[in-house]
């Protein structure tokens, strides 16, 4: 079916349109009431009089054709004004279907009813509608973006031994070794991919574990202590009771490691982290320290965003996909805490996670 005659059909079936049946159904009841008016009339006259005059019955079948007609125009108008919401609802629906990422909006009208409130709901699903198509779009689009350089790098050390590298075993080694660590960046980064998505889509309602801030943190410290030993990690520790948070705890273990991994890379000649963990009456805060390159504000703003990475080939060449932070901020808002950074440029960065403690939650089911 092509679209003229889809819209067509559209127009065929729309013919018999509620305005009208609102009309119609108006102006009938006008009829039923009026007819019965007027055989009570005339049944009162003929009753009085003995005859029922021609002139009266004339002037009833005027009233009748007349009042019935005004009453259907009435009702036309009526109708038109009522239904105009719905209107202009359809032709925002029509202007969605043909393009999804319309400006077009139902205008709300007249009162606060019934309609203005469909009409509220309808603009609100379109704008979050609209809203997850230009984060797909974007997502598409930096991904596409990130995986574009190790492909063009692989694509390239293939041409270059297809020419003549097959007989040179110096090329030959070169290309393999490099196309690999390409290879194993595109790995990262689809891995990182899945990690950022499932952090989004946390059913955090069903997450029942509940995990020890403490113990994870402790545990994550002395695998920093046993991979670098180059470095100095400190640990102060000033929670009074054990930390139990509603999260579970491979995620717990992932948002320390991103944040401690980060501060071992972006270290300079100070080698020295602080983990730190203290808590309120409702949440507790892990904050790992580093005195390294530090950040400006205006990156300290942008870290957390997707593939954003202050010196992306620096970056690269630790290994760094730029995803890190955003994984790590989407698990700790996905159970209901924050994460901030205060950080100066040359002097390091301190980056803290609040999550809010488990206790009251148990306090009010009890
Ligand atoms: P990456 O994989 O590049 O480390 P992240 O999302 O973890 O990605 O971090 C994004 C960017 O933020 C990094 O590229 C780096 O420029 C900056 N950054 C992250 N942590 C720190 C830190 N502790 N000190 C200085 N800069 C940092």
């Amino acid at each position: 079916m092509d679209n003229n005659e889809k819209e067509t059909t559209k127009k065929a079936v729309r013919r018999f349109s509620l305005r009208w049946q609102l009309a119609l159904g108006m102006a009938s009841g006008f009829f039923v009431i009026f007819i019965v008016f007027a055989l009570l009339l005339s049944g009162l006259i003929k009753h009085h009089y003995g005859v029922l005059p021609n002139e009266v019955i004339f002037w009833l079948w005027v009233i009748i054709a007349f009042g019935g007609l005004a009453i259907f125009i009435f009702a036309l108008i009526l109708t038109k004004v009522i239904l105009r919401p719905v209107r202009l609802i359809e032709t925002t629906i029509e202007a969605f279907e043909d393009d999804p990422m319309t400006e077009v909006r139902a205008s709300e009208v007249g009162a606060n009813d019934e309609f203005s409130d469909l009409t509220r709901i309808l603009n609100r699903t379109i704008d979050r509608l609209q809203a997850l198509i230009s984060a797909q779009q974007q997502f598409v689009s930096d991904v596409s973006h990130e995986l574009r350089t190790p492909v063009t790098i692989v694509k390239g050390h293939m041409e270059l031994l297809n020419r003549w590298g097959k007989d040179d075993p110096e090329v030959l080694e070169d290309s393999i070794k490099s196309s690999l660590a390409e290879v194993q960046r595109m790995e990262t980064l689809i891995n990182e991919m899945l990690n950022l998505t499932r952090a989004e889509q946390i059913p955090v309602d069903n997450v029942k574990e509940i995990t020890d801030v403490g113990g994870t943190m402790n545990r994550v410290y002395d695998n920093f202590k046993m991979i670098h030993p180059d470095f100095s990690f400190t640990l102060d520790d000033d929670l009074s009771t054990k930390a139990r948070v509603k999260i579970r705890q491979d995620h717990m273990e992932q948002i320390l490691i991103i944040l401690a991994d980060n501060a071992v890379k972006y270290s300079l000649d100070r080698h020295e982290i602080h983990f730190a963990l203290s808590q309120t009456a409702n949440r507790v805060e892990i904050g790992v320290q580093d005195f390294g390159e530090g950040l400006t504000p205006e990156d300290a703003k942008r870290v957390f965003d997707r593939f954003y990475r202050v010196d992306k080939a620096r970056s690269r060449a630790k290994g760094g996909t730029g995803l890190g932070l955003s994984i790590a901020q989407r698990l700790v808002e996905a159970y209901g805490g924050t994460i901030a950074l205060e950080s100066a440029e040359g002097s390091g960065s301190i980056f803290t996670v609040y999550l809010p403690l488990y206790v009251e939650e148990k306090n009010e089911s009890n």
